[in-house]
């Protein structure tokens, strides 16, 4: 069910408090946490507590809270200090997304290539 945590989602975990991370912010709907494997000198994940398997599942089925995680990117590059940054959401394996729950990658502190591999 959309929304619902879900028994073996990592990041639900790391929502309830149960799979322990470093967490940089936090709202009432979202949680902001340091990448375990970063891919830049600012590697930072913005999720939305609730669960969604992606990006499209998230805006389609909760638009406000989307709005939300998108808001939380840019505090996250705000609060870093970061004077450009790229925010990321995979969708699907063939795009490289691993953890089925929604997340943004805010990525920032390097130049950043484009196109992205
Ligand atoms: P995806 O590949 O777009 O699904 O991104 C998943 C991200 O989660 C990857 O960048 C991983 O490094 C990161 N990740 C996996 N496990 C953990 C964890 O326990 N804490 C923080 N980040 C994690």
């Amino acid at each position: 069910m959309p929304g619902e945590p879900q028994e073996d989602c990592l990041f639900c975990k790391i929502a309830a408090g149960q799979v322990p991370a470093t967490i940089v912010r936090e709202t009432e709907t979202t949680l902001a946490f340091q990448d375990i494997n970063p891919q830049a000198p600012v590697h930072i994940l913005v999720i939305p507590k609730a669960h969604y398997a992606n990006a499209g599942e998230l805006a389609a089925g909760a638009p406000e809270l989307a709005a939300d995680v998108l808001r939380e990117t840019e505090a996250v590059a705000k609060e870093q200090k970061l004077d450009a940054h790229r925010t990321v959401f995979n969708t699907g394996a063939g795009a490289g997304q691993t953890v089925f729950h929604a997340h943004a990658h805010v990525l920032g502190g390097r130049g950043l290539e484009w196109p992205p591999g």
